[in-house]
């Protein structure tokens, strides 16, 4: 790994870092932080961990991509079977939606 960021060219620092997943820290990891922009990168060996450590939490693979379907006039989006568990979200769970802007829709379970 070189010794500036990819992003900014900045200057970057080894340091263990607490790593967080979706607000939870699931464990220390030794990253090279960029001292202009804050940009962490990890080594292979490292991300390996950090994969493993996401499975462990229940918080790998969250992240996925979903296409707009429709039923009768509205237009649905599905929740991944995974993710809704993480949310802990069921059949008749009342949620708020609302745009945060125009490409990202927040739902915020009550
Ligand atoms: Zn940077």
């Amino acid at each position: 790994m070189k010794n500036k960021c990819a992003l900014c060219k900045g200057e970057l620092k080894e340091k263990i870092i607490d790593y967080k997943v979706y607000g939870k820290i699931i464990g220390k990891f030794k990253a090279k932080v960029c001292n202009s922009c804050g940009e962490q990168w990890f080594d292979e060996e490292t991300s390996k961990k950090i994969e493993d450590a996401e499975k462990k939490e229940g918080v790998f693979g969250l992240s996925v991509e979903t296409k707009i379907g429709y039923s009768g006039n509205s237009l649905i989006i599905r929740i991944p079977v995974e993710l809704a568990k993480f949310m802990n979200l069921k059949r008749e769970t009342r949620v708020l939606l609302y745009p945060e802007d125009k490409n990202k829709i927040c739902v915020m379970v009550k």
